[in-house]
């Protein structure tokens, strides 16, 4: 590591050592260290298969039934299938517990995770929002109950809500489909208690979770961006450390003096 990027590790973990209400965002760069592949990037999903329509939202509203069988029937879009496969397989890294180990110190008080593979909650994480959703549940598009899905390979359509009998779909957001209205304010409050957020892995383009940061930073909040490559965060991160989540994670927990 270059002298300018030690020196920045040494802030950053004084920084995270001195104040008392730190909170992590987490993105895909964190899941890719569990073998899960990125949409975005040189190695990313898209870049293989091309990008979607961006419209899946849509098309579940139009004809539910229909994209429930096109789902038991296997006919989905080609990068969906190598997506769900690697995260069948996945398990947590060396990372997501370390933050789990955090949290109980009390280092780390919240964790908003743009991840949807359930990694978070398998580490032990229990303050965690997952703005997106989590693979091994169902979600009513209505009242927003989730129910435990307990099958990889789904053979029947979910039947409707037994609360309000609303339309069913995976809790995962699709493209197009709005994030949860409770979520959102439950992430907002999580910033907005906050003076330290720690980003990692995360490019800080995707909406609306992005947004959050510019307003944190007219807050005085401070942000930390960790990632291998550079970020949007560049022009309002207070410290920055070009590193993969998990090697850093490591180094900070070691540094860790409470
Ligand atoms: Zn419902």
């Amino acid at each position: 590591m270059e002298k300018f990027q030690k020196n920045n590790l040494k802030k950053i973990i004084e920084l995270l050592n001195s104040s008392d209400n730190n909170i992590i965002v987490l993105g895909a760069g964190m899941s890719a260290e569990s073998g899960i592949p990125t949409f975005r990037g040189e190695n990313g999903l898209w870049n293989k298969y091309g990008v979607p329509k961006m419209d899946s939202y849509n098309k579940f509203l139009n004809n539910p039934e229909e994209w429930w069988n096109n789902e038991i029937n296997m006919k989905m879009d080609k990068y969906i299938y190598e997506l769900r496969h690697k995260i069948n397989v996945a398990k947590p890294h060396n990372g997501h517990f370390i933050i789990s180990k955090l949290e109980k110190l009390g280092i780390i008080k919240g964790v908003i995770t743009q991840n949807i593979d359930n990694l978070d909650h398998r580490a032990g994480i229990k303050n965690l929002i997952e703005i997106h959703g989590n693979r091994t549940k169902f979600r009513c598009i209505e009242c927003e109950k989730t129910f435990d899905r307990n099958e990889i390979i789904i053979k029947k359509p979910p039947k409707n809500c037994p609360k309000c009998n609303g339309i069913v779909k995976f809790d995962t957001v699709m493209f197009g489909e709005p994030i949860s209205k409770t979520k959102l304010d439950k992430a907002k409050q999580l910033f907005n208690q906050s003076k330290v957020i720690l980003a990692i892995g995360t490019s800080a383009t995707v909406r609306p979770i992005s947004g959050l940061f510019w307003i944190a930073e007219k807050e005085g909040k401070k942000i930390i961006d960790i990632n291998p490559n550079e970020t949007n965060l560049k022009e309002i991160s207070t410290l920055n450390l070009k590193i993969n989540a998990k090697r850093f994670l490591e180094i900070l927990e070691k540094g860790i003096t409470k």
